[in-house]
């Protein structure tokens, strides 16, 4: 099975960057995991909305109700994508980091995670009172650190990644939900990078909360979405206080909203709502099986690509994961991640990660002490993306790197 063209159009597809080496080169974005593209769709419809652009809830005017429509039709649109129930609340945020932040506040208790997390998913909780169970060498016994440390003292929520942003490697959704539930615990789930690649369905699963960003899911920056269930939201400190999430205020005080409201005072990010939601329509009309053999596809070439350069090491958490996704990291002995990125973009244009992809722990669970690289794909990706790289690092490997890379400062490495 080979995935010779993209799932779906994306913005950007056919951009072409000036080489070092003089010329230009097609743009090969291997750097999804950062940011996706747009998908034309998204982009199409981003144009036709924009005339009515006005602010929602807010006034009577004819584009003001049509954005309010369109704004609350994207929070049923997204809720229906992800099986969200009766009762959970979907809430609109900047991004993923903006929403665990968020459900963090609203957690009234303890919460257990692994140390594999991205700091989004892990300074948020150090704040507040977390438990973090350094992961083994397995699923399966992670799990079972996970099991045991809910049995010693109970604890109010798990919180853990759908998808690792460095390794790709899945987590088990359903048997993470029954572990918590088992000893009362909720079940929450930092989907940055489970959402743009797999279905998720929140009641199916067991998951209780649920967080994702648009720019990683084929829409732009601005917007992102905390859904779950809505008891302990509605109690929750409003996140922000201002216009929109209260019903009446006095000098005295003010009477907070529940729902979404509660927590989304001002005005919000219509267009990032609306065009994360036409992403989400399209990721729905996607047959399940021809995306996740497309991605599965283009990943098993790339890490058996990798594995055969000498030198490459591609690296992986678990010894029995299954079913990763397009997020694919790896370091090249003896080399400077800074310098191979640089060269691989100035004398190839490909674009990919360097650094330490905001999981620092993680990174050093993997025995990781310098940054490395992370190369990640999705619907606009190719055969010609993954053998560019292959290519392009098996004459890196060859030729060894020109001079003027070594000048290039390795700090940042975030
Ligand atoms: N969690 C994971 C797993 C991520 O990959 C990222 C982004 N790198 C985030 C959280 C944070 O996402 P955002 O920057 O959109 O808030």
């Amino acid at each position: 099975m080979t995935s010779d063209c993209p799932l779906l159009p994306v913005i950007g597809g056919d951009l072409r960057v000036p080489l070092v080496t003089g010329g230009d080169a097609r743009y090969v974005n291997l750097d999804y995991a950062a940011s996706t593209p747009a998908l034309e769709s998204v982009a199409t419809h981003l144009n036709e909305v924009l005339p009515l652009y006005a602010s929602v809830h807010r006034g009577a005017g004819y584009a003001s109700q049509v954005s309010t429509a369109a704004y609350e039709h994207a929070r049923r649109l997204v809720g229906a994508f992800l099986g969200a129930r009766t009762d959970d609340a979907v809430i609109f945020t900047r991004n993923t980091t903006d929403s665990l932040k968020l459900l963090a506040s609203a957690v009234p208790g303890e919460t257990v995670l692994l140390d594999i997390e991205h700091h989004a998913n892990l300074l948020p909780w150090m704040e507040h009172a977390a438990r973090v169970v350094p992961a083994a060498g397995t699923l399966e016994e992670s799990l079972r650190l996970v099991d045991s440390e809910l049995a010693a003292r109970p604890a109010s929520l798990v919180t853990v990644t759908g998808a690792s942003n460095v390794t790709g490697e899945t987590l088990p959704l359903r048997r993470l939900a029954t572990i918590a539930h088992r000893h009362g615990a909720r079940l929450a789930v930092d989907g940055a990078q489970l959402v743009p690649h797999r279905r998720v369905d929140l009641a199916f699963d067991g998951v209780d909360y649920l967080a994702f960003s648009g720019h990683k899911t084929y829409a732009p920056f601005g917007a992102g979405v905390l859904v779950g269930r809505r008891d302990w939201l509605d109690v929750a400190p409003p996140y922000l206080r201002g216009g929109g999430a209260v019903t009446t205020v006095t000098l005295d005080g003010a009477d907070w909203r529940t729902g979404p409201a509660r927590h989304e005072a001002g005005s919000p990010n219509v267009l990032g709502v609306v065009a994360l939601a036409r992403a989400i329509r399209a990721l729905d009309e996607l047959d399940p099986g021809a995306w996740h053999d497309h991605e599965s596809a283009l990943r098993e070439r790339l890490v058996s690509g990798l594995e055969q350069l000498p030198g490459v090491r591609v690296h992986r958490l678990f010894s029995d994961s299954v079913d990763p996704v397009g997020v694919v990291s790896f370091t090249v002995e003896g080399a400077d991640s800074r310098l191979v990125a640089s060269y691989l973009s100035a004398e190839w244009g490909i674009g990919l990660r360097d650094g330490k992809f905001c999981a620092h722990p993680l990174l050093s669970r993997l025995g990781i002490a310098q940054p490395a690289l992370r190369a990640s794909f999705g619907l606009g990706s190719s055969d010609a993306d993954v053998e560019a790289l292959i290519a392009a690092l098996a004459a890196f490997l060859g030729e060894g790197p020109a001079w003027r890379y070594e000048q290039i400062d390795g700090q940042w490495n975030v």
